[in-house]
């Protein structure tokens, strides 16, 4: 396989001393001026506009858009997500891309730039502080073809200044800033506040969370970091889907990043969003749950009757795996009638494939109740409940 990344230690100095230094006027300086300036509403409301825009240019934009090509956008949505993607001083989309696919291809490796079996504190900044990343751009031919693209990579700092620092001064000077106000608040908290956000998934997520589709991937599903980045801490799910568009794949889970391109679809402005299916999401977290116990059955020593409740598992597995089975195909028998012409006769069909659908829906949901009953189980129980011929 070819290699896209090579890492040498060498202090950047470039970057020590831009995070440095942002860092202390985020940390020490804003609030000193704060304190004895006061911070108006205008300087909040537009904090939080460039917070949000440059923080969705990037989940949107930069990861969803560029390096996982999740959906196709209109060029006015190109132009926004790599102005504002700028505007976050996180290098352009293409190497941010690069890095990014290398990052997902070579997961937890040395090809991985921001490998967390490196440590936390390297996967979080330490791999930008302390390392040179020789970053082949062979892995995002596919971006460079689009001539916006192109140009954000080839006049990085152009971008970068006009949207990140002066827009943000401009439109606070505007609405009764000073300059060192803005500069302080519009520029340098909201870089720090955006970095450490994106931080946070390399960091944080590849170690702290919940593993819900796959229990061996470093990659974990965190809700607050998904506060915090517009939905991208749901990692687990990311890396086992990452064509994904969605990365909070539940209805009740943070994801604006999700609803934003969804939206944008409702009005033409993204398309062919790329969703993988409801079953093999329920599949892949069936699986996982099934795992799970699996480890902790292996791993008990003196567990007597440790093949049983192996077997056991495997049982009640198979049985949610034909429930979901069933429920696909009800879906699916629904989808070929729908395709037929609305004949009387098609329209029976739909009503009883509908019905077919709501009960294998019901099944599902009641055998998945069981199921989460069954896992949870402590394996003494387990034990207890084999012994006695019954769970
Ligand atoms: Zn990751
Ligand atoms: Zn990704």
């Amino acid at each position: 396989m070819e290699k896209t990344i090579t890492s040498t230690r060498q202090v950047q100095w470039e970057n020590v001393l831009f995070f440095g230094f942002t860092a202390f006027i985020a940390l020490i300086a804003t609030p000193i001026y704060i304190y004895q300036n006061g911070i108006s509403l205008s300087e909040v409301l537009l904090f939080l506009f460039f917070a949000f825009g440059t923080g969705l240019a990037i989940t949107v934009g930069y990861h969803r858009l560029y390096a996982h090509s999740t959906f196709k956008a209109h060029p006015i949505v190109h132009f926004f997500v790599l102005f504002f993607g700028a505007a976050a001083f996180e290098q352009s989309a293409v190497r941010w891309s690069a890095q990014h696919r290398s990052h997902h291809q070579f997961v937890d490796t040395d090809q991985d730039p921001y490998n967390i079996k490196k440590g936390f504190w390297y996967a979080h900044i330490g791999w930008l502080l302390f390392w040179h990343h020789e970053t082949s751009l062979n892995n995002v031919k596919d971006l460079e073809r689009n001539k916006l693209v192109a140009h954000q990579n080839n006049h990085m700092m152009l971008w970068g200044f006009v949207a990140g620092i002066f827009l943000p001064i401009a439109l606070g000077v505007l609405t009764g800033s000073s300059i060192l106000g803005a500069f302080f608040i519009l520029v340098c908290a909201r870089f720090v506040l955006i970095h450490h956000s994106t931080f946070s998934i390399n960091s944080v997520c590849h170690m702290f969370g919940k593993s819900t589709y796959d229990i061996y991937a470093s990659a974990k599903d965190h809700w607050f970091v998904a506060f915090l980045t517009n939905g991208e801490g749901y990692h687990n799910f990311h890396h086992r889907f990452p064509t994904d568009y969605r990365n909070g794949v539940r209805w009740y889970q943070w994801d604006p990043s999700k609803w934003m391109i969804a939206g944008l679809s409702k009005i033409g402005l993204t398309t062919n969003l790329r969703r993988v299916s409801r079953f093999t999401i329920l599949e892949a977290r069936l699986a996982a749950e099934r795992q799970r116990v699996n480890d902790r059955l292996v791993g008990m020593e003196n567990f007597s009757s440790l093949h049983n409740a192996l077997d056991l598992l495997k049982e009640e597995h198979q049985k949610m795996k034909l429930t979901l089975e069933h429920w696909d195909h009800a879906v699916k028998e629904y989808q070929t009638i729908l395709l037929e012409k609305g004949s009387k006769q098609s329209r029976e069909l739909k009503k009883e494939a509908l019905k077919k659908i709501r009960l294998a829906r019901l099944q599902f949901r009641k055998h998945y109740s069981e199921w989460t009953e069954f896992i949870s189980l402590h394996p003494l129980d387990l034990q207890r409940n084999l012994l006695i011929g019954s769970v």
